[in-house]
């Protein structure tokens, strides 16, 4: 399963340990507030299989470079 991964600098990708390059923020409209913003992180192997899953259920994302990612 996807864990809530905010706080830590690893993909958020099941079994996954790499460090992350990108972080996917994102909503759940049925559940959360218009105001309220989910965050993932994603190593560059996984950040499309992540966002494909989230565009897949219709949320409200957007990807960004991990701002942590320098050296
Ligand atoms: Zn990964």
């Amino acid at each position: 399963m996807i864990g809530d991964a905010v706080g830590s600098d690893e993909c958020s990708r099941a079994g996954c340990r790499a460090a992350a390059d990108w972080q996917i923020h994102w909503r759940n409209p049925r559940i959360h507030t218009p105001d309220r913003r989910k965050t993932w992180l994603a190593c560059t192997e996984h950040v499309d299989y992540l966002r494909e899953f989230l565009a897949a259920r219709e949320f409200p994302l957007s990807v960004e470079p991990h701002p942590t990612k320098a050296t």
